[in-house]
């Protein structure tokens, strides 16, 4: 500031150098995007665009790298997400690394190698919990912008319990509640409303589905009685298609919030519209 004065700058305090932070990908960044709203002297970045969707096998460009280069702190989902996390702590020791799911109660893959499912996000209190975590990070991070912080957390917390509480009373009225999921997203939602997943389509949600794995699906969606199969926005669906057709069972859309238009409501609007969703599918 001294220097400013002298030379007679102005516009000096936006030259001051902000904070980088940058999250991993889409659900973290909505998250983050909520607790740090109004803060200053922070800049919030998501490291993939949304496009990306979740980031099965994502591997690190040079430009990512560039990017966490010149970062303070990188927010992750964590539960084995990020499984290039140990190329990034590596090449920047000093990059602080907050981790959402601490403290979550994870669900082991499905017929993964010791591994948990890391789609965390998709239930609402767990949500809560990730918030809580950026909360207590981004404080430490920008101990001047604690108060801020804080209210933030606090408000956005209580928007998403008043989600999870019309989530529950509304999916326990319903009368359906198995379902058939393109990929492995949706078990911590299930868990949380009392749905049932009866088959998973594909564990490789980028590879192509190969006839065994086909055949396979479509005789556990016989023998739970075809229930309804749920495509998700971000993947092709042509398996999808091919399983509808050979077992009658109707397709709808559920979106596993890893893409997104970004706004401050993204979490809550997805979540209704899959509530929508679910209330047509299941509601008889
Ligand atoms: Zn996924």
């Amino acid at each position: 500031m001294l220097l400013c004065a002298l030379l007679g700058l102005t516009g000096c305090a936006a030259a001051e150098e902000e904070v980088s932070v940058v999250a991993t990908f889409y659900p973290v960044y909505i998250l983050a995007e909520n607790v740090l709203k109004d803060v200053p002297g922070v800049t919030l970045s998501s490291m993939t665009p949304p496009s990306t969707g979740c980031l099965h096998d994502y591997q690190l460009l040079t430009s990512d790298m560039r990017a966490l280069g010149k970062a303070k702190a990188l927010l992750i989902n964590g539960a084995g997400m990020e499984s290039f996390l140990p190329d990034v702590t590596g090449q920047f020791p000093a990059l602080v690394v907050v981790d959402c799911s601490q403290g979550v109660e994870l669900i082991a893959e499905e017929g993964g190698h010791g591994e948990w499912n890391a789609h965390i996000w998709l239930d609402p209190q767990n949500a809560v919990r990730m918030v809580e975590n950026l909360r207590d990070g981004l404080s430490a991070l920008l101990p001047e912008s604690d108060a801020l912080i804080q209210s933030n957390a606090a408000a956005y917390i209580e928007r998403l319990m008043q989600l999870d509480a019309e989530l529950s009373a509304a999916i326990e009225a319903l009368p359906g509640k198995d379902i058939v999921t393109f990929h492995e997203a949706f078990p911590y939602f299930a868990r949380a409303y009392g749905l049932h997943v009866c088959a998973v389509v594909t564990t490789e949600p980028d590879e192509p589905i190969s006839p065994r794995m086909l055949g396979s699906v479509i005789r556990q969606i016989r023998d739970a009685g075809n229930p309804p199969l749920f495509s998700e926005p971000q993947y092709e669906n042509s398996a999808l298609s091919t399983i509808a057709a050979e077992t009658g069972a109707p397709v709808y859309e559920l979106d596993p919030l890893v893409t997104g238009d970004g706004s401050l409501t993204a979490y809550e609007d997805v979540m209704r519209k899959n509530l929508a969703v679910l209330e047509t599918a299941l509601g008889e």
